[in-house]
């Protein structure tokens, strides 16, 4: 049987499309290689699943990373985080909203989300513990190897992911298809993940679980900074700004920029020498000084690297003065290195969005195929971004497909 279309990939953005081409009365399959779908989404949010915020279209984009962020205008429109919200309270599951910003399902459970994304798929047309092994696309028809044997169809959306996590199914299998249809692609790079530092593990150890609110990271050698908050761990850094930050961290340090700064206090340079130098302090021990505007061990750290022990400030030379204040207003982070491709929580890379029609997900040069999800180069922050950007170009992909497929029928009446 040739298909109308078939769907590879069981992830959030396959799951949705599925749910659009049932609706539309599409003749489709989906293909997964697990022996269930959506077990990325099970791990998701610490099993909780943050499936999408509260932001519009316009924040949505403004907080992206990417410099083609605009690309995903046209899918946010048609599908955007209110969109998300409606689709789940339809299939009976509630999203609550956490700290005015983060939506999770009221069940507290990844499974709700995947059930919900099940709830509008016909289980006839799901063909598990199937991968996908090779394509190929002659006379307008695709034909599909399988482990488990071939398949034809007029229209293929492929939403395989990236390669982060691929215990779960997603080892960057999409490149492979779209390179071999002659679609451009980005390689892999992780995204999304913590960063390593011998620096913070063998001389700021015990500043692990120590968070620095709000901060701004500089990759020094480059304009690259990021706000946010910052997290001390035992191997290195973590917390939001430095999830944030890895992407633009694993680029600069393939071009040898491996250092990083950012401030440990909220007072600017001036502000902490006129603090520091104010009557009445010279007698007060340093420690004790710092420790008002920071953390006692950030200070016991700072005093105890450069100094070697606690000193009164009318004993402290100048230079070692300055050495502290420059440490506390810019801490300077040596990094070693980014967490892996597979151990990201999200990957940046995929196929080239420059090959994909924003309006339709489908590759320009041959319009019967289509990327979604993070198979394509498109990725954002923690915070519902990625489930939310795998659910509307998912959805936009299927709408258009079923809308294609709808006009051929016509056409050949
Ligand atoms: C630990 C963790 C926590 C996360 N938490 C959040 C969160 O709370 N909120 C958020 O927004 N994002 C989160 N993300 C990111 C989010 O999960 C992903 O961006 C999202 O799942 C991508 O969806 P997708 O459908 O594109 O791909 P995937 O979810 O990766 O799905 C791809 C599917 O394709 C299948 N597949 C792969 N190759 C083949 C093949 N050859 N043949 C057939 N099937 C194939 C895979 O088995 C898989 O089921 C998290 C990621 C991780 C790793």
């Amino acid at each position: 049987m040739i298909y109308d279309a078939i769907v590879v990939g069981g992830g959030p953005a396959g799951l949705m499309a599925s749910n659009m081409l049932q609706s539309q009365k599409i003749n489709y399959l989906l293909l997964e290689k697990n022996e269930r779908v959506g077990k990325k989404i099970l791990l998701t949010g610490g099993k909780r699943c943050n499936v999408t915020n509260n932001l519009s279209v316009d924040q949505f984009i403004q907080s992206l990373n990417m410099k083609h962020k605009r690309f995903l205008y046209h899918a946010l429109n048609q599908f955007g985080t209110r969109d998300v919200v409606d689709f789940f309270k339809e299939k009976g599951l509630n999203l609550l909203l956490e700290n005015n910003f983060k939506y999770f399902p009221e069940t507290h459970q990844s499974q709700s989300v995947v059930d919900a994304l099940l709830k509008g798929i016909d289980s006839n047309r799901i063909v598990l513990t199937t991968s996908l092994k090779s394509v190929t696309y002659e006379n307008e028809i695709f034909e599909l190897e399988t482990n488990q044997g071939h398949y034809q169809c007029k229209k293929l959306l492929i939403t395989t992911g990236s390669k982060a996590y691929p215990s779960v199914g997603s080892s960057g299998d999409g490149i492979r298809f779209a390179q071999f249809l002659g679609v451009n692609t980005i390689p892999f790079t992780p995204a999304e993940t913590y960063v390593y530092s011998d620096q913070i593990k063998d001389h700021f150890r015990f500043w692990q679980g120590i968070a620095i609110e709000k901060t701004t990271v500089k990759i020094l050698g480059t304009p690259i900074t990021h706000h946010g908050d910052l997290l001390f761990t035992h191997f290195g850094l973590s917390g939001p700004v430095i999830l944030h930050a890895s992407e633009d961290i694993y680029h600069a340090l393939l071009k040898g920029k491996n250092q990083i700064a950012f401030p440990l206090i909220h007072q600017s340079e001036e502000e902490l020498r006129s603090f520091m130098i104010q009557k009445g302090l010279e007698k007060s021990f340093i420690l004790q000084v710092i420790e008002t505007l920071t953390p006692h061990k950030v200070a016991q750290g700072i005093v105890q690297s450069i100094l070697g022990s606690n000193k009164r400030i009318n004993e402290i030379s100048k230079k070692d003065l300055q050495l502290i204040i420059s440490a506390l207003t810019a801490f300077t982070v040596k990094i070693d290195r980014v967490e892996s491709i597979e151990r990201a929580f999200v990957n940046a890379g995929g196929v080239d969005v420059s090959t994909l029609d924003p309006k339709s997900m489908s590759v320009k040069k041959i319009p019967a195929l289509y990327f979604a999800g993070e198979v394509t180069d498109l990725q954002g922050p923690i915070g519902g971004f990625n489930m939310t950007i795998a659910l509307s170009t998912g959805r936009l992909a299927a709408s258009h497909i079923a809308e294609s497929i709808k006009k051929d029928r016509l056409e050949s009446v």
